[in-house]
């Protein structure tokens, strides 16, 4: 590969960097990226017949031949990173990482409603949070422009949280909570402390700021690994912040005592919320402008989402599952006032990459749904089976389609509804039957 500054001064001449030929790319800067079923360098001279400026590929014949279009590297993926950490060095901007095992996309939402109140903001778009999203991120913050920028940490395995810092160099931190959420790859609840305890223990290498979440106890034992850490929401914290109400949406009371009414629902975006607050607090955007920020943000995508469907009031939480969001979420529909017990379904589909606990996992939801006056219960997956054994009262289909039309022949009216599944279960195809 060139240098990293001869690559850094394509990069400079270029419109923005992409790595899908699918996507317009008039002036950009192209990383053929290799994937599980393809060669990212047979698609470079499409993305340049399509106005990419300048390809990066381990065609090494292509760039010996048309040095002007192409770039040769070894590994395009990691120039891609080397380019983002070069980019990355060259801005004096704070750069706050945000990872934890639930609710990192919400919270980064939030924090980027609250923050971009009194600065520009640059943050994660959607969820590219990985090792090729978190160098997009990084390079498309513009120096000079952007004040603050936002990143997304998403890991399945130890040393990618590392990784990650490496390459964000994140001035300020905040892990969400610690859960069940990737269980596999982490080797348990404990590999998954260790692997998000990486974000602190980078942030104490470099004299950074950790935001902690002192309702997760496990965080809460972290805290002292970042001299500089800041606490929320507990009233004896550095930013306090009181749940008033869960539904039908969340409500907090922050430090100076402002209400702020959001449009999220469930008792679990409370911390999310809180997390936020203490973010603007910290950033000293005013409080009034951080209520007004909160109670602004409204989900449009499948996460914590009401969806009034004309016959039912849902809940749409069909981004994702793992064991610790599915119960927060089961337990904070279960108290949802609006309509009694017996009105209220729940909709549930597999969770995903549980590993050898799966089916313990889907096992003990099968006894947490028994306990909760839910009124119907409605189970679909090969892996829901375990879950459905429990009781005998639960409706079981092995798939969506199934459970579709049995749905769609259900005179549901004036239910309470939850959705909610692992991302490839889609479940939320299902609301056009409710
Ligand atoms: P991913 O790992 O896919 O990036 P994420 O951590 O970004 O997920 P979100 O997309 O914000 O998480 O939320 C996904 C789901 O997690 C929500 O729909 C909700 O059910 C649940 N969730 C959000 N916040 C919390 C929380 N603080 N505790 C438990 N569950 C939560
Ligand atoms: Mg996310």
């Amino acid at each position: 590969m060139e240098d990293i500054e001869a690559l850094y001064d394509r990069f400079r001449a270029c419109t923005a960097v992409s790595t899908d030929s699918r996507q317009p790319q008039n002036g950009t800067l192209f990383f053929a990226l290799n994937g599980p079923s393809f060669r990212g360098a047979d698609f470079a001279p499409q993305a340049i017949a399509q106005g990419a400026r300048h390809a990066v590929t381990d065609d090494a014949t292509l760039a010996a031949q048309n040095p002007e279009h192409y770039t040769y590297a070894p590994d395009p993926l990691l120039a891609l990173q080397a380019l983002a950490r070069h980019h990355r060095r060259q801005l004096i901007i704070p750069v706050l990482a945000i990872t934890g095992s639930n609710g990192k996309t919400t919270t980064k939402e939030l924090v980027h409603a609250v923050l971009s109140r009194r600065y520009k903001v640059q943050y994660t778009r959607g969820n590219l949070n990985n090792h090729i999203g978190v160098p997009l991120t990084l390079l498309s913050i513009r120096s000079g422009e952007h004040e603050l920028a936002i990143v997304e940490m998403g890991a399945n395995h130890q040393g990618e949280i590392a990784l990650l810092c490496e390459l964000a160099e994140p001035t300020h931190g905040l892990i969400t909570n610690i859960g069940k959420a990737h269980l596999e790859g982490f080797g348990g609840q404990e590999g998954i402390l260790k692997g998000k305890s990486e974000l602190f223990r980078f942030l104490a290498k470099v004299g950074g700021t950790a935001f902690v979440n002192t309702l997760d106890h496990r965080l809460a034992g972290l805290a002292d690994l970042v001299p500089g850490h800041v606490t929320y929401p507990g009233p004896t914290d550095t930013y306090p912040a009181t749940l008033l109400s869960a539904a039908p949406q969340v409500v907090l009371r922050l430090a100076d005592g402002t209400i702020a009414e959001a449009h999220i629902t469930g008792d679990y975006n409370f911390p999310n919320l809180a997390a936020a607050a203490a973010v603007g607090a910290y950033f000293e955007v005013p409080t009034q402008e951080v209520a007004a920020a909160l109670a602004a943000y409204a989900p449009t995508n499948n996460r914590s989402q009401l969806v009034q469907t004309g016959r039912n009031e849902v809940v749409l939480d069909a981004y994702n599952a793992n064991p610790s969001s599915m119960a927060a979420a089961l337990r904070s529909f279960a108290n949802r006032p609006g309509v009694s017990n017996a009105a209220k379904v729940v909709i549930l589909g597999d969770m995903f990459e549980l590993g050898d606990e799966s089916s313990r996992e889907h096992q003990a939801l099968g006894h947490l749904l028994a306990e909760l006056p839910l009124g119907t219960v409605v189970l679909i997956g090969p892996d829901m089976a375990r879950a459905a054994a429990v009781d005998p009262s639960f409706r079981y289909f092995a798939t969506k389609p199934e459970a579709a039309s049995w749905l769609q022949q259900q005179p549901l009216q004036g239910r309470q509804i939850l959705i909610k599944g692992s991302r490839g279960m889609g479940l939320e195809s299902l609301l056009d039957m409710v």
